[in-house]
């Protein structure tokens, strides 16, 4: 597996979290498989759900792509907003989620995790 991000989609952005999102969300594309049903292959949601990134065009399941500068996860994942946050995790189509650490010194994966959803989860 290559954990090189694919530099050339950085090119127009200026925002670090632009281009670590494009970077990230592009090597999710062409290297994750659903973990449910094994297909190896996700779909990028067009537009920008609240939370959710990709989709399994078999299964159905959904799953929201969380990335961080690394080389740790650490205690905190950021956030949009909280609320929308709260109502999605509770949906009946709650999206299993990938966390993925980064290297800004080689532009390259260094940690991937995958939190599978949850159903009858109360706050
Ligand atoms: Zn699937």
């Amino acid at each position: 597996m290559n954990l090189a991000f694919d530099l050339s989609l950085a090119k127009g952005y200026t925002s670090q979290s632009q281009i670590a999102r494009v970077l990230t969300e592009d090597w999710m594309s062409r290297n994750s498989y659903c973990p449910n049903c094994g297909t190896d292959q996700l779909n990028q949601f067009k537009n920008n759900l609240p939370v959710a990134d990709f989709y399994c065009g078999v299964c159905a399941h959904q799953f929201e792509l969380k990335s961080k500068l690394g080389p740790s996860m650490g205690k905190k994942i950021v956030d949009g907003a909280y609320e929308s946050m709260i109502k999605r995790i509770q949906a009946i189509d709650n999206p299993n989620f990938f966390f993925l650490t980064y290297l800004r010194s080689t532009w390259s994966v260094d940690n991937l995790m995958i939190i599978p959803k949850h159903r009858g989860f109360n706050l």
